[in-house]
């Protein structure tokens, strides 16, 4: 199925709503049955049926097919969040006494799961650095049961190697989970490579509009089937039909976004590299795991700055002096934003990160390759 098919049109059955280009957002929380019969065969697959929208929704239909097909997937759900995507991901498959794989830099929320949540009801976990095959390999116990992957992670953009971890799970029986939000289904498909359950944080890219909290579960029919009957239905963290809307609206323009934020953070890459204040880029397609990159993802459009300073004030003087670079949390939209590491020193009460206070994490948003550069050069400039 062609890109340009399921971004205009997978899922939208237009003769339902007047030939409308656009989808109606269907507003409804239940749907009506014309007799008792009726009522009680839709009710006994709510799975495939209109029953009530914290199963299923037209409108969210639409998004789930179209979100499905962009990750070679069977079937998808989309959540009201991204880590309730995660959550429902790896609750759905881990039971009281299982053990879990995770790699160490994963999402902070994520590790917040395992770490503080899923230990009240005796799951454990192991951490693991991804890079070295044998490192998880030995992490496994008769009682492991998941492989938490995020590839490339935040912050670092480490990589692991989604073929030899789908290899490895298969051997010992345990589900694979990767969180693909960094590089967008364009730029990878984990399900090509072996993996069970992709998840995202629909509200980076995807949506791409920083105007909807959003997640995304893709997987087997089986198993979203299983999710959908657990957490899905009685956690309930689904999506509404107005956001599922503008995500659709998101999604038209996904490939431009995409690229379009790709193309500029590897170019901006490519021209800071030799800058004397520049100590090291963190991104994907240079460093140690290049190799690795070029063979299981396209582009992404993050990158991290070790800038040389000999002060966090400095760092917190360059952060300051960008001026079209908005700083915030999240990503993925059409603005360009930083999130520097010092923020999280120096907060009252709090251990410090164990990055250093030196990286400043870049998103590249849609605005020209001239005006971001010359932001950061400037800002450099006050440094210097
Ligand atoms: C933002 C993010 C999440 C969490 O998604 P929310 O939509 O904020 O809940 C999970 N994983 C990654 C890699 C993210 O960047």
């Amino acid at each position: 199925m062609d890109l340009s098919y399921i971004l205009n049109h997978l899922g939208e059955e237009r003769k339902d709503y007047f030939n409308a280009v656009s989808p109606p957002i269907i507003q409804s929380s239940n749907f009506v049955f014309d007799s008792v019969s009726d009522f009680r065969q839709q009710i006994s697959n709510e799975y495939e049926s209109h029953v009530y929208t914290r199963g299923n929704n037209p409108t969210v239909a639409i998004l789930r097919k179209k979100l499905a097909a962009l990750e070679h997937a069977e079937d998808c759900l989309v959540f009201s969040s991204g880590i309730a995507a995660v959550s429902a991901a790896v609750m759905g498959n881990i039971s009281s006494g299982d053990h879990i794989i995770c790699i160490k830099s994963a999402y902070s929320w994520t590790k917040t799961l395992l770490q503080k949540y899923l230990p009240r009801f005796g799951v454990s976990h192991t951490y693991v650095d991804g890079k070295s095959m044998a490192d998880i390999e030995d992490a496994i116990t008769p009682q492991t049961k998941l492989l938490i992957l995020e590839s490339p992670n935040s912050i670092l953009f480490e990589l692991q190697d989604l073929s030899a971890c789908a290899a490895l799970a298969k051997t010992h029986n345990l589900v694979t989970i990767v969180d693909n939000s960094y590089c967008s289904p364009l730029y990878q498909t984990p399900i090509d490579h072996g993996i069970d359950i992709v998840v995202h944080s629909g509200t980076k890219y995807l949506n791409g509009h920083s105007d909807v909290v959003m997640g995304v579960l893709c997987a087997s029919t089986t198993m979203v089937k299983k999710i959908f009957y657990q957490e899905y239905m009685n956690i309930g963290h689904i999506l509404s039909p107005h956001d599922a809307f503008l995500a659709i609206r998101g999604l038209r323009t996904l490939h431009l976004r995409v690229k379009r934020s790709h193309d500029t953070a590897a170019r901006l890459v490519e021209a800071l590299q030799q800058h004397p204040l520049i100590e090291k880029i963190y991104y994907p397609f240079i460093n140690d795991q290049q190799m690795l990159a070029v063979k299981q993802m396209k582009g992404g459009g993050l990158f991290t700055l070790a800038i040389k300073a000999d002060s966090k004030e400095k760092i917190m003087a360059f952060c300051d002096s960008l001026s079209y670079f908005l700083m915030a949390v999240s990503w993925g939209g059409h603005e360009s934003l930083i999130m520097p590491v010092v923020t999280f020193y120096d907060m009252p009460g709090m251990p410090p990160p164990e990055l250093p206070w030196n990286l400043v994490r870049f998103y590249i948003g849609l605005e020209e390759y001239e005006v971001l550069y010359d932001d950061i050069l400037q800002a450099l400039n006050k440094i210097s």
